[in-house]
């Protein structure tokens, strides 16, 4: 099971829960749906099957929990502990470049000029961000260098951020969806067959035909996210065409927006007349906002060859770098993707390992941090 597990598709393995073809469809295309978040593939191709293991095993139940006050709040809360503990976080101060003498770094080179200098950098960025753009004038040994240009971050997605006059009425065999504990998250993938063709449409670069919508209402949750009258609301949708023609990114977006909100307005009438206000994001707005490379949020895609001491590439899965002082600490580390804080939490311990300092009690948190409350499924639940 475990050579399936690493080596085979999504649909291998819950082929071995599910053995009856044409039943339970609809489930099988929601598991599907998490095999593929993060990969280049589909729910039949080589190597989901580790997506979907690393998306079950994200909590004891894979179960999605956000922040009261949205994604934000968990920034707040790491800012707060860090400033109070001694901290400066500079914002807007975009990293040109690494500062070195010979193989040690020594510091930070400021996009504005200005120099900053440490016993230790820690870099968040993609490693293709962090050794081809941030240490270029420095001279890598040649095979790591090649592991890192080979690394995969062909992430295609799209999201949509609106805003509800009124929630979706479902009608039909969906009515069960008008339920407030339902309604708030929600995805009908008919079967792994939908999503497949999904992903053979965006492998010929086409905008798929019939995209799959995961739509959250997160206001319904969290009634602090909508500041004004209605209800927050975003959609994602995987395999918005990654390599498009020159000139044509706009166009391709918008005909994937209207038909992801298509796929809930056919079975809630009402939905779009309910949009107040719109905004469609793709991965190539991450690019350019963010720096990631190819817009890709996992830093590096899930695939087999990209994982565990292969993150970010293989021989570098302890969070150091050839260059000494230099330290990687994000989602292109092990053990991936998500708002986890397992990679910093990991990276932060073997730079104080190296430093010989000793922690004897643990970072105080305070107690902004320590309220943090997870929402978790339909309960509110202090964690
Ligand atoms: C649309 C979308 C939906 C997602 N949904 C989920 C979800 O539901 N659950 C989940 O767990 N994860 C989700 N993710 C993934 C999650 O956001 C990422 O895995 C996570 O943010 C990665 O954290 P990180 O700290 O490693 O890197 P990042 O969040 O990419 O942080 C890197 C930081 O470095 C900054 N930076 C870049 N270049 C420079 C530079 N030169 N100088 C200084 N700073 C720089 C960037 O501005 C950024 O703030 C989603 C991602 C996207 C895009």
């Amino acid at each position: 099971m475990m050579h399936t597990i690493y080596y085979g598709s999504a649909m291998d393995v819950l082929r071995k829960f599910f053995p009856k073809k044409g039943e339970m469809n609809t489930i099988l295309g929601s598991f599907s749906a998490s095999a593929i978040d993060g990969t280049h593939g589909g729910p039949y191709s080589p190597g989901t099957g580790l997506s979907l293991a690393y998306h079950y095993t994200m909590g004891d139940i894979y179960d999605f929990r956000t922040f009261r006050g949205g994604i934000g709040a968990l920034s707040d809360a790491l800012v707060s502990s860090l400033t109070d503990n001694g901290g400066e976080i500079r914002y807007k101060s975009t990293v040109k470049r690494f500062l070195t003498v010979g193989n040690k770094v020594t510091g930070v080179e400021l996009r504005n000029g200005e120099k900053i200098y440490a016993k230790v950098v820690v870099s968040s960025l993609d490693a293709q961000t962090t050794f081809v753009k941030m240490a270029k004038e420095v001279l890598l040994p040649s095979d790591f260098t090649r592991k890192v240009n080979e690394i995969k971050y062909q992430n295609g997605y799209l999201q949509i951020h609106l805003t509800l006059s009124e929630l979706p009425e479902f009608k039909d065999h969906l009515a069960f969806a008008n339920d407030n504990n339902i309604r708030w998250l929600m995805a009908y993938i008919r079967s792994p067959e939908h999503l497949q063709q999904c992903w053979e449409e965006y492998q010929r670069g086409e905008v798929p035909s019939d995209p799959v919508s995961y739509c959250v209402i997160s206001s319904l949750m969290d009634p602090t996210l909508a500041t004004g009258p209605g209800y927050t609301c975003t959609i994602f949708s995987h395999y918005f065409p990654y390599n498009i023609p020159n000139g044509k990114h706009n166009e391709y977006r918008d005909i994937m927006a209207d038909r992801c909100i298509e796929q809930i307005a056919k079975y809630a009438p009402k939905f779009r007349d309910s949009i107040m206000n719109k905004a469609v994001l793709t991965h190539k707005y991450f690019e350019s906002k963010f720096g990631i490379t190819g817009g890709d949020f996992t830093h590096g895609l899930i695939q087999p060859s990209q994982w565990w001491d292969k993150r970010p590439v293989k021989g570098w899965s302890n969070y150091r770098t050839p260059l000494d002082n230099l330290y990687m600490c994000g989602s292109s580390s092990h053990p991936g993707p998500g708002v986890t804080c397992i990679p910093g939490y990991n990276a932060a311990n073997e730079v104080l390992k190296d430093l010989g300092i000793k922690v004897t009690a643990p970072i105080s948190t305070n107690d902004k941090a320590k309220k943090s409350i997870f929402f978790w499924r339909n309960k509110a639940k202090v964690v």
